[in-house]
């Protein structure tokens, strides 16, 4: 059997003749940037968000600059070339980037002891009196740290950006079906539709949702050259959905909850599966995602041999991430002489993405987990007791 470690819904029958349809229709009305499929879509993004007004943009990353930028954070923003952000060092690079193309500073802020993403204790470290925002990346597609994010925010006065890229449909909060989405607790959320994320569309897509409608007003200004009424009333970029990919959204978004459901459930199997396995299974908290499984082995040769099992048996298997940020060498000026990190350094060791999505069918998670067993079981497999966190 051959398992990739992504296969879009959109590439198989009968998915794919639909979507043609649709897509044909799109074609034939000649309407293809920023048209009425776009306009819906806000709206129904909007519903998701309880409300939130949204903004399409052209990507996850570009929706991250369009935040910073309408805050006013950065001095690409009209605010300060000294104003920091807050970023975790163990997420996706277009994080940071986004705060420097605003024309701010990110501060690098460490995994938490025993998880990818660091809490507020650990942000509160990596404070100083410059710092303007947090990034709050919900990474994998876990949410929960979000209210006692929120909470620190509002307490310290700082800006919250949501990063939920990975994470839209997660919950969070007071149970986790009756909790607010991920995407509602900050000041601004930026969304990725890249085809792996849980609302994928078949290539580059974003958005941006916002508590104060004027700062999704500055957005929607910023990702079409500042343009309105026929005056470009502020510099601005060409960050604007393509009605082709609105129209598949529109489809993903019909999908929507079951396919979160679809990935709660491939998710359950595979903790219950593994339990007694010797490596470290991720976080199962309460309205997760499950974006990516991503499970952590003793160390890296640890890692190397069971990626090597499972590729051997047809698993296709991925590292997120091969270094924190601040190690990267485009991103180390900005690190500076603040020291190491070392819980996520160790993290991206140790890591190892696991296929969770809902094109696989019950036969292959039944492969998975057989596969998966067996690789973490073989001859020279790692102890059980090697994976306990640092105490
Ligand atoms: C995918 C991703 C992005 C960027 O989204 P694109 O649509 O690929 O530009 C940003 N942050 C995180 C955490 C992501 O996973």
């Amino acid at each position: 059997m051959k398992i990739p470690l992504f296969r879009p819904a959109a590439c198989a029958e009968p998915t794919a003749a639909r979507l043609a349809q649709s897509l044909a229709g799109v074609l034939r009305s000649g309407t293809y940037i920023l048209g009425p499929q776009v306009q819906s879509l806000e709206t129904r993004l909007s519903a998701l968000l309880q409300g939130r007004e949204t903004v399409a943009a052209g990507s996850g990353s570009e929706a991250l600059l369009l935040a910073f930028k309408s805050l006013g954070i950065g001095n690409a923003g009209g605010g300060d070339a000294l104003d920091e952000v807050l970023v975790p060092a163990y997420t996706f690079v277009a994080c940071a980037e986004a705060v420097l193309a605003a024309g701010a500073r990110p501060v690098f802020v460490d995994s938490a002891p025993d998880d990818f993403i660091p809490m507020p204790e650990d942000f509160r470290k990596a404070r100083t009196p410059r710092t303007r925002a947090i990034l709050a990346v919900g990474l994998f597609g876990d949410a929960s740290n979000l209210p006692e994010l929120a909470d620190w925010c509002r307490d310290e006065g700082l800006l919250l950006v949501e990063d939920v890229a990975q994470c839209l449909g997660a919950r969070a909060g007071d149970g986790a079906t009756t909790g607010h989405a991920a995407g509602t607790w900050g000041d601004a959320a930026a969304m990725s539709f890249y085809p792996t994320k849980t609302l994928g569309a078949a290539g580059d897509a974003g958005a941006l949702a916002f508590k104060d409608p004027r700062h999704a007003d500055k957005a929607r200004l910023l990702r079409n050259h500042g343009y309105r009424d026929g005056v470009h009333r502020c510099l601005g970029h060409n960050s604007r959905m393509d009605e082709l990919q609105a129209c598949l959204l529109h489809a993903a978004l019909d999908d929507f909850p079951a396919n979160l459901a679809r990935r709660r459930a491939i998710a359950a199997r595979y903790l219950a599966a593994w339990s007694d396995l010797p490596m470290r299974l991720p976080k199962d908290s309460a309205g997760h995602a499950w974006n990516y499984f991503v499970v952590r082995l003793p160390g890296p040769l640890e890692r190397e041999n069971f990626a090597a099992r499972l590729a051997a048996s047809g698993i296709a298997t991925r590292v997120y991430y091969e270094q924190p940020l601040h190690l990267h060498e485009a991103l180390r000026p900005w690190h500076g002489d603040r020291g190491a990190l070392p819980h996520s350094e160790r993290l991206a060791g140790c890591s190892l993405a696991l296929p969770l999505y809902p094109m696989l069918d019950d036969e292959e998670i039944g492969y998975i987990i057989d596969a998966v067993r067996q690789a973490a079981r073989a001859p020279g497999a790692p102890h059980p007791t090697t994976c306990q966190p640092p105490s």
